[in-house]
């Protein structure tokens, strides 16, 4: 360990006047003894997954997953390197359970256009099984705006409506840091980043809590690590190359 005292801070503190403790650092500027951070391969193009990430999604099979309805099996589509939405089967959600986070997800909202607002391509992305990142098909398509894609549902619109055309592959790249509990009240609320085609749409906002639907969203106490989830909303949603980091507090 290198504890050092920064002057500046030390003579700032005596200048006014205050006794306070002094500022100690860890490392030296340029410490050459500070432990390098691991090495990780990315993929091989940026979408694709690092060595160290958790496919959760590689076109191939839904053993990833299980149905939120029954428990049983996924019991979604694959067709083509995607899994699609099977309506009125439910929910489904990871096997594994998992808290704060870098989620890569892709997904295509129905090329044939039916419906309008949220009746159009719509599907979600709730982390932790609970706070919706919302899915629509929001090109050219009016709604409430915290309800639009990748508004965190009910609670903050995207900065910007990033969407594609239905049919087109979108990305969402999502770095979400999950909510502490403490005494069954919420001690530090979540905070959620997402990226949508590329586009910053969501900057680090502070979830107000488990997404409802109609109502104020408010935080439910609830375990360090939960299934990641996606909706079945009744549309046929396309979803591929899913993989997820999970990232140690
Ligand atoms: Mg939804």
């Amino acid at each position: 360990m290198h504890l050092i005292v920064r002057a500046g801070v030390l003579v700032a503190t005596m200048a006014l006047g205050v006794f306070a403790a002094q500022q100690v650092f860890e490392w030296e500027v340029h410490d050459m003894n500070r432990p390098r951070p691991p090495v990780v391969a990315p993929g091989a193009e940026n979408h694709l997954p690092p060595a160290d990430a958790i496919v959760l999604f590689d076109g191939t099979d839904l053993s990833a997953w299980r149905s939120s309805k029954d428990g049983g099996n996924a019991k979604w589509k694959i067709q083509d390197g995607y899994m699609e939405v099977v309506r009125d089967t439910g929910d489904i959600q990871t096997r594994q359970a998992f808290g704060s986070c870098q989620l890569h997800i892709e997904w295509a909202a129905p090329e044939v256009v039916k419906g309008s607002g949220q009746g159009r391509g719509n599907s979600g992305v709730f982390l932790m099984g609970h706070y919706e990142v919302q899915v629509l098909d929001s090109y050219e398509n009016d709604t409430y705006p915290d309800g639009q894609a990748a508004a965190i549902y009910g609670q903050k619109p995207p900065l910007v409506n990033a969407s594609r055309k239905p049919g087109q592959w979108q990305t969402y790249d999502i770095i979400f840091h999950a909510p502490v509990f403490r005494d069954g009240a919420i001690e530090k609320p979540a905070t959620v980043t997402v990226l949508h085609n590329g586009i910053l749409v969501q900057d680090h906002w502070e979830i107000q809590g488990t997404t409802f639907h109609k109502q104020r969203a408010a935080y439910q106490p609830h375990p360090d690590k939960l299934p990641l989830r996606l909706q079945d909303h009744g549309d046929l949603v396309r979803f591929r190359n899913i993989w997820i980091r999970p990232l140690d507090e």
